[in-house]
């Protein structure tokens, strides 16, 4: 640890003079020479402590109503010039600039003005000026300065003084410093956000990459934020900013469309899809999926793997949509789809994202893997006497993908490369069938011949049962319960084909 430095002047500008009086007290009882802008000077005179004005040293009174009161080279001369420094300590010298080796700010409360709905200029005049710069400079010449830049640091600061009559290390300066560059970034970002309302700039660099501010976050009394590159991701073809819900909603969509090779369109709500068939045909695709549940498609995220031609774009025109992400348009189709203003046209440039998952949770991070894992048909285990046919075993691998990608507990009905029904986010799995076979049969769908896929395993054989009644013929689940046999011997006595994939697909 280097030599620890003595105090022997502080420079204390603060708004809020809370907690300041045990700090002035023993700045005091250390023989330290203390300067104060108006309001804190008079604060302190009143505590019956030496202190004198910024005014004494400046020959300047505060201007502009309080505007410019320390932005004067003999204040900033005094932080920000260095000791080891002879050219510095020679000008400081000549013109007659004593140094400061401790600020303390408090800064104007500019987010508090904000949120208490105070009328623009009175907003304007809480952004702080001299205060925030005092911080800077004095982090800037942190091996000379000791900054205290927010009244939250008194308790640490009297620690630190306190333990050796006002002498302070290096290591110690350096972590107010940093206290410092946190506060002015964060103080400023707040600066931002206010004039990114007024003018809808949002978007800002940062060291670590891109930051892009959104509107708001899931709901609009929540501030949102998204850190990272979606340049790499699409190209905004047409259309409003994405929303908070607009991401959440591309990302379940490129995860699930991002498993199907054959042509695939796919309806998202609410991170979950409520339509999706593969079919050769898009248009074709298009229809299959919409008729899945044109109910809730209202106002959905759509997403295909095909190039959206003409006539698809004119069937998807007649619908009520946010945002539509494929890989291509053609001419006419993206013509079509851009008469309409509001609608958020974007083209992929890749669907492919690995790697990790990250979400905050109590007072930290939970990291993982994502769910990369896919179901091949030579994977596929058959536990019941009867085999599904291979017409069934395509549709159990396309249902399984859609589950997989549904929020658990989630089961989804399928025939013919067309979802019929699904269930998701429900609190149990039978629920999450009986919603399915509901809503198949509320758009007129007959499950006869259908398939079922579990994102887990069936804990008792109601499921199959319920299934089986409403004619479903094969099912597709990981296995693993204690209670297997349940519901596979309920199949074989019923007819039912079953496979065991052995990969459980919770999402959270
Ligand atoms: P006081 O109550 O001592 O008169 O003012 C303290 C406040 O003024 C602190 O919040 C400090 O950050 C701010 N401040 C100090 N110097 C300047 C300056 O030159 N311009 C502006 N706008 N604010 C300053």
């Amino acid at each position: 640890m280097s030599e620890k430095k003595q105090i022997r002047s502080a420079l204390i500008s603060v708004y809020h003079k809370d907690g300041l009086e045990p700090v002035v007290k023993l700045l005091n009882h250390c023989g330290v020479a203390i300067y104060s802008t108006g309001g804190t000077h008079r604060f302190i005179e009143s505590l019956g402590i030496p202190v004198q004005t910024v005014e004494s040293l400046t020959d300047y009174p505060s201007i502009l109503g309080g505007r410019v009161k320390t932005l004067h080279p003999k204040v900033f001369g005094g932080i920000l010039g260095r000791r080891d420094n002879i050219a510095d300590q020679s000008e400081m010298q000549q013109y007659g600039i004593p140094p400061f080796d401790l600020v303390i700010v408090d800064l104007y409360p500019f987010e508090k003005t904000v949120a208490s709905g105070a009328g623009h200029q009175e907003i304007i005049e809480k952004i702080d000026i001299g205060g925030i710069s005092l911080i800077r400079a004095g982090a800037k010449n942190y091996r000379d300065v000791l900054i205290v830049p927010d009244a939250k640091h008194y308790a640490e600061l009297l620690e630190i003084l306190g333990a050796d009559t006002c002498f302070v290390s290096e290591e110690e300066r350096l972590r107010f410093a940093a206290y410092a560059f946190a506060m002015s970034s964060h103080y400023d970002s707040a600066i931002f956000r206010y004039f990114s309302g007024l003018t809808g700039y949002r978007e800002f660099r940062q060291s670590n990459g891109n930051a892009h501010l959104l509107r708001y976050g899931e709901n609009p009394h929540q501030q949102g934020e998204f850190f990272g590159r979606l340049d790499e991701v699409f190209t905004q073809l047409h259309g409003k900013e994405l929303s908070y819900n607009n991401l959440l909603d591309l990302d379940a969509a490129i995860a699930l469309i991002s498993e199907f090779s054959t042509t695939t369109f796919a309806i998202i709500k609410h991170n979950n899809a409520c339509g999706i068939a593969s079919r050769e045909n898009l248009v074709d695709a298009w229809t299959a999926a919409l008729a899945g549940d044109p109910v809730s498609a209202y106002g959905g995220v759509l997403i295909t793997n095909a190039v959206v031609d003409e006539a698809t774009a004119s069937e998807i025109n007649k619908l009520f949509f946010e945002i539509i992400l494929a890989p291509g348009y053609e001419k006419n189709a993206l013509e079509l789809l851009q008469t309409k203003k509001n609608r958020v046209i974007l083209q992929a440039k890749s669907f492919d994202f690995q790697g990790k998952q990250f979400r905050s949770l109590l007072n930290g991070v939970l990291q993982q893997d994502k769910d990369t894992k896919s179901e091949t048909p030579d994977g596929l285990r058959i536990v019941t006497d009867k085999a599904p046919s291979t017409a069934e075993v395509a549709d159990l691998l396309f249902a399984n993908i859609v589950v997989k990608h549904s929020k658990s507990n989630a089961i989804v009905l399928a025939k013919n490369g067309q979802m019929l029904g699904s269930g998701a986010g429900q609190t149990s799995r039978v629920d999450a069938l009986k919603h399915a076979i509901e809503k198949a049969g509320a758009f007129g769908f007959d499950l006869k011949g259908a398939v079922m896929a579990s994102d887990a395993f069936f804990p008792f054989a109601d499921s199959v049962e319920l299934a089986h009644k409403a004619g479903i013929t094969a099912v597709i689940q990981p296995g693993g319960s204690v209670r297997d046999e349940d519901s596979v011997s309920y199949c074989n006595q019923h007819g039912l084909s079953m496979v065991f994939t052995g990969i459980r697909h919770f999402k959270h």
